[in-house]
C-alpha cells in the first residue's frame, strides 16, 4: 500500500475509526517506524483520530520474563474481555534491542485470548532507544482507542528500563512478582516497586501456595514502608494462579476500583495530563536536537570549535556560544 498518497491515509483513517484491525495494524506499523515520512504519514494519522482517543483504562503489566505476565494476561484480558470490554493487549520490550519477540512475542500462551473477537493483540519490535519506544506504544494506544479499545494492556518486561514507558503511558500499574525468588534475584528495582498500585504474586498453586502467601504479606509491609502513593491509592498485594485461575478476577475487580477512585478525586486527568507533558518536553528536547545536528553549518561549526580544544584552547564556554552563534 502506497501510504504517501492521501487517499490511502484516509482509508487508513476510516479503518482505524471502523475498528477494522488490519487498518488498525497498519497505523501501528507506521508509529513505530523510523523512516521520516512515515512519521509524517502517521502525524497525519493521529491529527485526523486524536478526538477519538482518551476513553479507555490504560493498564502496565510488568515482571521479570518467566513470572507469567503471557499466562497472566491471557486469563485476566479474558475475564475483562467476557465483561464486555474491547481489549488491546501491546507487548513491548525495552530490555533488548535483539530478541526480538522471544521474551514478549509468545502468542501460544494467549492462545484463546488472541481468538476471541473482542481482543487485539500485537507484539512490538524491540528496535529502538527507549524515548522512540515510549512515543510509539503512546500512538499505539492512541489509535487502540480510536479504534474503540477501551481497555489496553501494556505489557513490558520489569527489568528497570520499562518503569519509565510503564509510567509515561498508563493508568495503572501491575507488578507481577514470584514468591520466595527475592527482590535482587527478580532484577526488580525499589523504584518499580514504588510504583505498582498492585503487586500480584504468581503461580500461587500447589506447593507454591504457602511461600505465595508468606509473600503477600511481606510485600503488603514493605509497600506501606513507601510514601504514599499521589493517586491517593494504597497499592495492595495479592495472589493469583494463572493455572488455576484463581485471584485473577479479584485483580479485575481491584483494577476497576482503582480506575473509579482515581476518577473520582480527579487524580486520572491529572495524570494523564502530566504524562503528556512529560512526553511533550521529551520529544522538544530531542526534536530539538535532531534538528541542530542536522544542519551542515552547525555540524561545521562544531568540527571548528573541536579542532580548536585541539590546539589548546580552553575557553570552551566562549567555543559553546559561538557554535550556538550567540557572539
Ligand atoms: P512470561 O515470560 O512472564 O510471559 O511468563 P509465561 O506466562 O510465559 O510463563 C512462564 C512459565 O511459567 C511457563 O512455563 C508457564 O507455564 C508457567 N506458569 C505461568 N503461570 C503459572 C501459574 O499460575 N502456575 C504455575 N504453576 N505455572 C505457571
Amino acid at each position: 500500500m502506497d501510504v504517501s498518497s492521501s487517499e490511502n491515509i484516509q482509508k487508513i483513517i476510516t479503518g482505524v475509526l471502523n475498528s477494522d484491525i488490519s487498518f488498525l495494524s497498519k497505523a501501528i506499523t507506521l508509529a513505530e517506524s523510523f523512516k521520516p515520512e512515515h512519521q509524517l504519514v502517521s502525524q497525519k494519522i493521529i491529527d485526523n483520530i486524536i478526538s477519538h482517543t482518551g476513553k479507555s483504562f490504560r493498564i502496565g503489566i510488568t515482571g521479570v520474563p518467566g513470572v507469567g505476565k503471557s499466562s497472566f494476561i491471557e486469563k485476566f484480558g479474558l475475564e475483562l474481555a467476557n465483561k464486555g470490554f474491547k481489549i488491546a493487549v501491546l507487548a513491548v520490550d525495552p530490555s533488548s534491542t535483539k530478541s526480538k519477540g522471544s521474551i514478549l512475542g509468545d502468542k501460544t500462551r494467549m492462545d484463546e485470548l488472541s481468538k476471541h473477537p473482542n481482543v487485539f493483540i500485537r507484539p512490538s519490535p524491540s528496535a529502538g532507544e527507549l524515548g522512540g519506544l515510549t512515543k510509539s506504544t503512546y500512538q499505539s494506544i492512541l489509535l487502540c482507542e480510536a479504534a474503540g479499545y477501551n481497555r489496553i494492556i501494556i505489557e513490558t518486561v520489569g527489568v528497570g528500563q520499562s518503569e519509565t514507558l510503564v509510567h509515561q503511558v498508563t493508568d495503572f500499574f501491575l507488578l507481577l512478582m514470584l514468591a520466595g525468588a527475592g527482590d535482587e534475584l527478580q532484577g526488580i528495582k525499589r523504584g518499580i516497586m514504588e510504583m505498582a498500585d498492585v503487586i500480584a504474586i504468581t503461580k500461587a498453586d500447589g506447593s507454591n501456595i504457602e511461600k505465595s502467601r508468606a509473600a503477600k504479606i511481606e510485600y503488603a509491609r514493605a509497600l506501606h514502608l513507601f510514601p504514599p502513593n499521589e493517586s491517593g491509592w494504597i497499592p495492595k498485594s495479592v495472589i493469583c494462579s494463572s493455572l488455576l485461575n484463581s485471584g485473577i478476577s479479584d485483580i479485575v475487580d481491584l483494577s476497576e476500583t482503582f480506575l473509579h477512585y482515581t476518577t473520582q478525586n480527579g487524580f486520572f486527568n491529572t495524570k494523564r495530563n502530566s504524562q503528556v507533558l512529560e512526553l511533550f518536553n521529551q520529544l522538544l528536547n530531542q526534536k530539538i536536537i535532531q534538528n541542530f545536528f542536522s544542519s551542515e553549518t552547525n555540524r561545521q561549526k562544531i568540527n571548528s570549535a573541536i579542532s580548536k580544544i585541539k590546539n589548546n584552547d580552553k575557553n570552551f564556554l566562549s567555543l559553546i556560544n559561538e557554535v550556538l552563534g550567540l557572539h
